[in-house]
């Protein structure tokens, strides 16, 4: 018998029906023999109408009453869910998070947990419960309500898990499971059977949003093995794990995805002194104000001057550009100039850490279709290149075949 955390997300319990068959799920799992603790969000649309609604009231409208607002929308779906299960005959209990005692900072809207009190979870699960909780929230050390974030509900779920020494957090949503690369933009793009918590946060973070990066983070920290699947369509779903644990597959892929991203700029500041502190001159402004940076170049020039190219959130491309013109009138630069009409493409993959020449197969596949590489950056298990964002479709597709990931035969 298994103790399996199930997560279930706003368009799964979208409606009454929605949550009838999410109980009828559920139900199949706990015949099975399992013990089972259900983590929901709230129906879908209704976290963001309750935002709207406060937004009327108060366009700045956050913090400790905000959160009292959000919490509401979870607490709907679990007493519905619960009643859902009890009218059929299985004995269920809801739980908010304060009820649980999910303990988080007080750091409001934002809120990160501390500690979970899983003893009444674990007597109910005794008695043959299935236990509901609501995602996305918690309570601090003073018996204030807290929420975690958008997109919370996966981390309750993980947490959950962790606390309990789950076998599996389940976590059902409206893709069947996390792909190769995006299935709009590859039709071949394929469900991988397994990936790892790293692969997941590098796919995570460059715009995969399966899941939110900071559940990821926490189920590799913690080791909680994590499964997205379907809600609607029966599936093994993706399994995201430690490395370690793969003695099954054979032979593992060297890549496992590309991920791309559609908003980035590029800024480019040139003939600036190469002196000691000029990247902290340049850069230090741009992250004062507030302004995330990714991938950053500095090349040696010949004649005692360099340039120093960057790139931002498309959306703070003008604002950077307006603080490196100031930058570069302090220090003298010869010229500025920008685009925000590229794109970043990156190969994942664990099995870059043994194999070697991946970078420049990756470059010979974009040569050959003619595309111009901008910037390039690697990670252990990543390499990254800045292109025009024409070359998008094509870009990510030549990758896609010239790695081979639509040939499912190494599983
Ligand atoms: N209901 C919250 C949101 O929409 C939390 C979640 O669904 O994970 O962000
Ligand atoms: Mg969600």
């Amino acid at each position: 018998m298994a103790l399996i955390v199930q997560k279930y997300g706003g368009t799964s319990v979208g409606s009454v029906e929605r949550i009838e068959a999410v109980a009828d799920k559920i139900i199949g799992y706990k015949q099975q023999g399992n013990d089972l603790v259900v983590v929901v969000s709230a129906m879908s649309g209704e976290t963001n109408r309750l935002t709207e609604l406060a937004k009327q009231i108060d366009p700045r409208a956050r913090g400790r009453e905000l959160d009292v607002l959000l919490t509401t929308g979870e607490q709907v779906t679990i007493a519905l869910l619960s009643m859902a299960l009890q009218k059929r005959g299985f004995p269920a209990r809801s739980y908010t998070g304060g009820q649980v005692r999910i303990l988080t900072d007080d750091a409001h809207n934002k809120a990160r947990i501390l500690s979970i009190d899983a003893d009444n979870i674990r007597r109910d699960l005794e008695l043959g419960r299935i236990v509901v909780v609501a995602g996305f929230q918690g309570v601090d050390a003073d018996g204030n309500i807290t929420t975690l974030g958008r997109g919370g509900s996966d981390t309750t779920g993980v947490a959950l898990a962790a606390a309990l020494k789950a076998d599996e957090c389940q976590i059902f949503t409206d893709v069947d499971g996390v792909y190769t690369t995006d299935p709009r933009v590859v039709a071949e793009a394929r469900r991988l059977e397994r990936i790892t918590f790293e692969e997941m946060l590098e796919m995570a973070s460059l715009g995969s949003k399966v899941l939110q990066i900071r559940a990821v983070e926490f189920a590799g920290k913690y080791n909680v093995p994590l499964r997205v699947l379907s809600s609607f369509e029966e599936g093994e779903g993706t399994l995201i794990t430690s490395d370690d644990n793969e003695e099954d597959s054979v032979e593992q892929a060297v890549i496992s995805g590309i991920a791309f991203n559609r908003d980035e700029a590029q800024l480019t500041i040139n003939g600036v002194p190469d002196t000691p502190g000029v990247a902290y001159e340049i850069l230090g402004p741009v992250s004062d104000a507030n302004i995330e940076v990714d991938m950053i170049v500095q090349n040696i020039g010949a004649d005692g001057s360099t340039d120093f190219t960057f790139t931002v959130h498309r959306n703070d491309y003008e604002a950077a550009l307006e603080i490196l013109q100031n930058t570069a009138e302090k220090l003298g630069a010869r010229e500025v100039s920008g685009n925000n009409r590229i794109v970043k493409l990156s190969i994942v993959g664990v099995g870059m850490r043994s194999h070697a020449g991946i970078a420049s197969r990756m470059f010979e596949i974009l040569a050959r279709e003619g595309i111009n590489i901008l910037m390039i950056s690697t990670s252990e298990i990543k390499v990254s290149v800045v292109v025009d964002e024409k070359y998008l479709e094509l870009g990510v597709r030549a990758l896609h075949d010239g790695f081979d990931l639509a040939d499912d035969s190494e599983e």
